[in-house]
């Protein structure tokens, strides 16, 4: 298929590889000029790598990268097409997507939104999950691109729910490493080290997928970002503020987005969101660390 990916970044390189070595002609686009893919041709503006492509497909920061990318000067809305389609694997609100998936219909494109998580291993290894909205046929139209880049794909419902779920699903990480940080920087004050609680923690119920990610980055002290801080505020605002427009009450996100306005503050945005860890540490007056520091 002929696709314009747009924006280069953790994410959306490899993304955009994974479709070149799947045979797929690409023409790619970044807000800052140097960046580029193997294989791919490289266009000046969102509006030129959008002509003739039958998929349009963005990976951007957040909703407002999203709206310039579209409707921005040169951006891709002057190249819509009767038949093209919009995907956006980008987190961003659900209520600004469906504005602008109305906005793009109007031309006659559809739009699907396709948020993924996976972090940049996910992308690296074309292993992503993606929760997609949209209509089922355009989905299905568009598996081919969806299955070179990722490995599990779950249908939300309509336009907006992709990023819904995404929403949600950030939530439950951000909740479910808080606990974790706070676990063992408890256990560090009161004499109990991170190489020892870990097998306990993984041999009983309390195991989980974020533990197995991110201790091992935890006891070598690597908080280099695979999901930079920044970006995981930037969900954990989002999902505050889905929550306000349903009048939804979310005590314990607001209290750990506190946490993350804090490790900001700190400095730390750009470092991965496992490093709000520092900031418990700092509080108590320990420092968590494996054998393997
Ligand atoms: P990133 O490395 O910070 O890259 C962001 C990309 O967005 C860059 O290409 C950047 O261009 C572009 N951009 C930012 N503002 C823009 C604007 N106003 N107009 C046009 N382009 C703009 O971020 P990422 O990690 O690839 O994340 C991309 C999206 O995927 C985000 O929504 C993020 O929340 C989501 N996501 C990330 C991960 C992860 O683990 N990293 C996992 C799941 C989902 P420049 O190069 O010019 O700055």
């Amino acid at each position: 298929m002929q696709v314009a990916f747009l924006g280069l970044g953790i994410m959306g390189r490899p993304m955009a590889s994974s479709l070149v070595k799947a045979g797929h002609q690409v023409t790619v686009w970044n807000r800052t000029p140097g960046k580029e893919v193997d294989g791919a041709h490289i266009a000046s503006s969102p509006a030129e790598a959008a002509q003739g492509a039958e998929v349009v497909w963005m990976s951007v920061s957040d909703t407002k990268a999203v709206e310039s990318v579209l409707f921005g000067p040169q951006g891709v809305e002057s190249s819509l097409q009767e038949g093209m389609t919009v995907v956006d694997s980008s987190t961003i609100s659900p209520s600004a997507t469906r504005k602008f998936a109305e906005r793009v219909r109007a031309r006659g494109t559809d739009y699907v939104d396709a948020p993924v998580t996976g972090s940049k291993t996910g992308a690296e290894n074309a292993t992503l999950t993606f929760m997609i909205g949209g209509d089922e046929n355009t989905v299905q139209k568009l598996m081919p691109l969806f299955s070179a880049m990722g490995k599990q794909f779950f249908r939300m419902g309509e336009t907006g729910k992709g990023q819904a779920a995404k929403l949600v699903m950030n939530l439950q990480i951000a909740l479910i490493y808080e606990g974790f940080a706070e676990a063992l920087t408890l256990a560090t004050k009161l004499g109990v080290e991170a190489d020892t609680l870990l097998p306990l923690i993984q041999g009983s119920m309390v195991r989980s997928g974020v533990v197995d990610y991110k201790a091992p980055f935890i006891t070598k002290r690597d908080f280099s970002p695979n999901f930079p801080l920044r970006l995981m505020h930037k969900d954990l605002r989002l999902a505050l503020e889905a929550a306000k427009e349903a009048r939804v009450k979310l005590p314990g996100l607001e209290t750990v987005e506190e946490i993350y306005e804090m490790a900001t503050e700190d400095g730390h945005e750009n470092l991965d969101y496992a490093a709000t860890l520092t900031l418990l540490e700092k509080w108590a007056g320990v420092e968590v660390k494996g054998a393997s520091a």
